[in-house]
């Protein structure tokens, strides 16, 4: 039986001059550790985002725990985390013993309920135990509210991490999302809008931290010939063969950001027609890395889990929301802050939402068989 070309999520899409950037690491011998497309790199993301600095790591998690390290998380210390997202926003908060408390989203955004926030860091203020950190995601490339996030932890004190994974090339009230907390971080992985293969970044406006996140990210070696350390350090920092292909892609970001962004209109188009569909609000400009919606039941009588598994049967892959983290084992007994009496905002959008493939290679026809699929599939109360 022949099987019909595959179609993925979010497939990495090269723009051919990577590889111009590696045969200059291979060519001057820069292979690994660090070199000189490192820092090349990081100046230039660093530049795009309007940082003052960056630090390229091995993955956006390691640049999450990064930035719990400067900021002193350690055991039995708190960190306020999104529910809805992808548990890396939230595992290196257990890396280091820390207990995460999870925050609901709003329906605005999909993101961080500013009103929960307020609502748990008063709490938290009461019973003096205020989170070291709160770390916020911009969930499929939309910003939360940082505006009013930020706004809310300066009132109570605690410093922001912007888990901006998703979202870079975003923007919100005219600045690039990422660099709204005291940290802003990025990931480089095969699936996100720009990709070394693996890799990520730490942001900030303070250059100091930034040196130690790379001090830390070096084993924690001091300055002496024979290997002298005082700390426990990681092995995190990106190889200067991967920040060559992110030198390539992020010249190309832009482009990427507009195609996936035209992915999401062709979707919006074909599919509003089809009544009962609503797309993922937008706040700002969304770089769309993924286009997301959710099925209103009252009109739709088809699950998103049964789409899924018609897309899949077409050789198609498509995916749930994140189911929340505060329903996931892992962080069993974690407390969690609803936005409302009405609910978790995260649970009613993870049991009505869909992911579809939103690469920025996707080809019109491509996409013209996964709409067809969805067309065909739905049916109406
Ligand atoms: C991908 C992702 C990360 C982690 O990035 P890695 O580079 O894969 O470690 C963190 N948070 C969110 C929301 C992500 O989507």
């Amino acid at each position: 039986m022949s099987q019909k070309k595959r179609i993925y999520l979010s497939p990495p899409h090269m723009s051919g001059e990577e590889e111009r950037y590696v045969a200059e690491a291979f060519r001057t011998n820069w292979i690994a550790p660090l070199g000189p497309l490192v820092d090349a790199f990081e100046e230039k993301l660093a530049a795009y985002v309007g940082a003052a600095g960056g630090a390229a790591v091995s993955s956006g998690t390691a640049a999450i725990h990064l930035a719990l390290k400067l900021l002193g998380v350690g055991k039995g210390d708190t960190v306020f985390c999104s529910s809805f997202t992808f548990v890396a926003s939230a595992n290196p908060v257990l890396y280091e013993q820390a207990e995460p408390v999870f925050i609901d989203s709003e329906r605005d955004t999909w993101n961080m309920s500013p009103r929960a926030l307020e609502r748990a860091l008063d709490e938290a203020e009461r019973a003096r135990n205020l989170p070291k950190a709160v770390i916020v995601v911009n969930l499929y490339g939309q910003s939360a509210k940082m505006d009013e996030i930020t706004e809310i932890c300066d009132k109570y004190a605690v410093p922001v991490i912007e888990d901006a994974a998703e979202s870079l090339g975003s923007e919100y009230k005219g600045r690039k999302s990422g660099t709204f907390g005291r940290f802003g971080i990025y990931s480089f992985n095969g699936n996100k809008i720009i990709t070394t293969s693996g890799g990520g970044m730490l942001v900030s406006d303070d250059e100091e931290a930034l040196k130690k996140a790379r001090f830390l990210a070096s084993q924690a070696r001091e300055p002496a010939v024979h290997y002298q350390h005082q700390k426990a350090g990681f092995n995190y920092r990106m190889s200067n063969v991967l920040a060559g292909i992110g030198i390539a892609q992020l010249a190309v970001l832009d482009d990427r950001v507009k195609a996936r962004r035209t992915v999401f209109k062709r979707y919006q188009e074909a599919l509003s027609d089809i009544g009962g569909i609503s797309f993922m609000p937008e706040l700002g400009m969304s770089n769309r890395w993924l286009t997301t919606l959710t099925f209103d039941h009252e009109k739709i009588q088809t699950s998103p889990r049964d789409i899924i598994e018609q897309l899949a049967r077409e050789n198609i892959e498509a995916r749930p929301l994140w189911k929340p983290l505060h329903r996931q084992p892992l962080f069993e007994g974690a407390a969690f802050y609803p936005h409302d009496e009405s609910g978790p905002v995260a649970d009613d959008l993870f049991q009505r939402g869909l992911c579809l493939p939103s690469g920025s290679s996707l080809t019109r026809e491509e996409q013209d068989r996964i709409i067809q699929v969805i067309a065909d599939r739905i049916n109406y109360k």
